[in-house]
Formats: C-alpha cells, structure tokens, sequence
C-alpha cells in the first residue's frame, strides 16, 4: 500500500504526549458524504504544543493539524456540489446540526464537538499529504486564492469571532494579552476598526516587537514595567476597555483584573485546561464588568475570514514568518514555537 508522511500524536503517559514523523497508509474514502483533499498547507498553532505538552486533550495516534487547505482529490457518491480540483479549507470542528446548542444559534459549543471530534486533534488531520472529511467539514475558496495564505482561515475565524464578541467600538482602548500567533492576528483583525489605543502586553523580545509591526500603539513587557501603570499612562488614566486574555493562565487572567476600566469587556480566548484563578466578585459588580469567552467560530466568521484573506483586507503575508516542509514541523517548527521567534509557520506536505 502506498504511504504518505504524517505527524502523528502519541499520548504516552496521561499527562502529555509526543509527536512524531511516520509513514502512514494513504486514507481513502469509506462513506458517501466524504472527500479526499489533497492537503496543500497546514499552520501549526499553539494548540499543537500545547496539546504534546498536556495542556490540552487529544486522541491517541491520530494526525494532528487542524489548520489546513486543499485541492479536491475524490468525492463520495452524495457529495454534488464538490468537484476534483476545488480549492477548500477544513472547518476542523464538526458540528452535528441538531443538539441543542446547534439549535439554539451556537454551533461552536455543539454538543457532537464536546465528544472529542476536531480533525486534527481527535480525528486525522492536516500535517499529512492527503486527509479524507465529511463535506460539512469544508469550505469551497474562490480559484484566485492562495492556498497558503488560505491555511490561516480557520485561526482569523477565531480571531473574527472574538472580535465579535469583544463588540469593540471606536471609543474603546484595547489590551490584548499574548502576542502569540493568535493574540498576533487578533490584533491583526482590531487593527481593521477604529478604535482609541491598541496595546500588546507581552513578555518576549521578539514578540511584542513584532506586535508593535503589525499595529500595536504601544507594547508594554510585564517582566520589566508596571502593566497597570503603563495602561494608565497611555489611557490617561481610564484602563482598558476592551482586554482580550490570549494566553489563558492565571497570570495573565488576573492581570486583566488589574487593568480594567470600569465597564470594560474581559474576553477570555487563550484555553489552558489546568489554569485556576482568583478574582474579586465586587470588582465586577460595582464597576458593571463583563467577562467573556470567545471559543472558535460559528460557520459565518469562516465565510468572513476566507473574504478577508481573498480581498486582501488582512495581510497575511506578515503573519506567515516560517514556511517549513512537513518534514522540518519539529525539528524547526516546533523548535521556533517554543523560542517564539515565529507567528505562523506553515508546512507544506
Ligand atoms: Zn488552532
Ligand atoms: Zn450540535
């Protein structure tokens, strides 16, 4: 049979796991309502580390990669609207259509996806050369769109989401917390609206120098300044009003607590399974506060994201820092991920 090289996840003892480069069996369609792509980019995103360091769950020996756009190779007999040749992009997150959640207007929390189901972390995925999906699971792309650039759909459809959840306006001063890949194109995406400020709070050298590239007004490093004096410099004293947590640990929620304007909006993005943290109750009901989760996308914030990348509304040339064959994902992928000198690295199959 013939082979094709993979990036397959091994659980190993139960609280983290390994990653490693294998020689698979080629997938192939086994049901009517499924495609095979050919896969012609696939980002690697913080969930990846996360998951090989137990931070997040993921099945046992499956690909991971769950951010990744192809060519249509083979459809199964149901599928009419598909043909050999179009471009897609993967909805990784499964949605059943019927649970109540999907009923009730939010797919993105559909009781089907609570079960484990995401390609690419549950389900084969995208660091391989061919991945068979559902045909709910893609997204056809107009045939003028690049297919790397196409690869960072799914993640700009969180970070459209979260804008929408932030429900950020032109008064509003911005904090974003983390400027990994995603905090990066959050920021890419708020730097699209009028607003007052935009401030990166980030640890790392080269990150929040890179954040201050792609818009931030003001960057502000927790290891070597006073955050909540920082903010009420550039704020005149008001704090933030919007402040988008993505990194997701104790730390950094509980330095959102310190820099809210009253009214504001916290929206939690980043997801890390063991964070624990402490918060005032008061803090929120005497200054009318908002807490917020913004968790993937719904189907709309995909069919915005695939128009911004085709218009150009969003330079992801700037965010692509890394193009690495599928071969170099640890040896220079996960290597840059970890030194966090990178915000996308693409691999190509
Ligand atoms: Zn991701
Ligand atoms: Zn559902």
């Amino acid at each position: 049979m013939e082979k094709m090289l993979a990036a397959v996840f091994h659980k190993g003892d139960k609280i983290s796991g390994d990653i490693k480069l294998e020689e698979v069996d080629l997938p192939y369609i086994t049901k009517n309502n499924q495609v095979l792509i050919e896969i012609k980019a696939c980002g690697i995103c913080g969930t990846d580390l996360k998951i090989i360091e137990g931070g997040h769950p993921a099945n046992d020996d499956t690909i991971l990669g769950h951010e990744f756009a192809g060519i249509v190779r083979e459809v199964g007999e149901s599928v009419q609207d598909l043909e050999i040749g179009d471009k897609v992009v993967a909805d990784p997150n499964e949605k059943c259509g019927y649970c109540i959640n999907c009923r009730r207007g939010l797919s993105n929390l559909c009781e089907y996806m609570a079960q484990g189901t995401t390609f690419g972390i549950f389900q084969n995925g995208g660091f391989a050369k061919y991945c068979v999906l559902p045909r709910k699971a893609l997204f056809k792309l107009p045939d003028s769109i690049d297919m790397i650039a196409a690869s960072l759909v799914e993640p700009l459809s969180c970070a459209v989401h979260c804008h929408n959840i932030a429900d950020v306006k032109e008064s509003d001063n911005v904090a974003i917390i983390g400027a990994g890949p995603m905090g990066l194109i959050i920021e890419s995406v708020i730097r699209k609206h009028p607003i007052k400020k935009l401030i990166c709070i980030e640890i790392d050298q080269w990150r929040g120098q890179k954040a201050l590239e792609l818009g931030a007004d003001h960057w502000i490093n927790p290891k070597t300044q006073d955050v909540k004096q920082e903010i009420q410099n550039i704020t005149g004293g008001e704090g933030a009003d919007v402040i988008i947590d993505a990194v997701g640990i104790a730390d950094t929620f509980e330095m959102a607590t310190k820099i809210w304007a009253p009214g504001a909006r916290l929206i939690c993005f980043g997801q890390d399974y063991r964070a624990e943290a402490k918060i005032k109750p008061n803090d929120i009901v005497r200054y009318q506060r908002k807490i917020m989760g913004s968790y993937i996308g719904y189907a709309e914030d995909f069919l915005d994201a695939i128009e911004l990348i085709s218009n150009k509304v969003i330079d992801v040339e700037k965010l692509i820092t890394t193009m690495i064959p599928l071969e170099k994902l640890i040896s220079t992928g996960f290597k840059l991920m970890k030194e966090r000198k990178c915000v996308k690295i693409i691999t190509t199959p």
